[in-house]
């Protein structure tokens, strides 16, 4: 076999190769970014189920001290540590809804971490 004809087949086998090496490395990249898209998902999930504890034990603190509910959820600031309302990590702000003479912090998106 003449050497040039060596020369081109080693050349095609790299090609083939590399061409295998990339298609490793879109697979790899497909799975961590489909992994890190759901970890981020989660992570404002637990954000937002947080925040929902955190305004509704705020409230509480109020009901003990007033002894009633807060009409407005921006009453319970004075009631609490929290520096500001917080807000759904989606940016939604929380409904506050009671049952009975109970309450529970809503979200739109993530539900309330009870039903979860
Ligand atoms: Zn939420």
């Amino acid at each position: 076999m003449p050497k040039s004809y060596d020369g081109f087949f080693k050349r095609k086998d790299l090609l083939i190769e590399l061409a295998v090496v990339m298609v490793i490395f879109v697979i790899i990249g497909g799975a961590v970014f489909l992994y890190l898209a759901r970890d981020t998902d989660t992570t404002d999930e637990d954000i937002c189920h947080t925040n929902q504890r955190r305004i509704e034990g705020a409230a509480r603190m109020f009901k003990a001290r007033t002894g009633e509910w807060p009409d407005e959820i921006e009453q319970i600031i004075d009631y609490s540590p929290l520096d500001k309302i917080p807000i759904c990590p989606e940016g939604k702000e929380y409904d506050m809804v009671f049952h009975n003479d109970d309450l529970t912090v809503d979200c739109e998106i993530h539900g309330y971490y009870r039903d979860q």
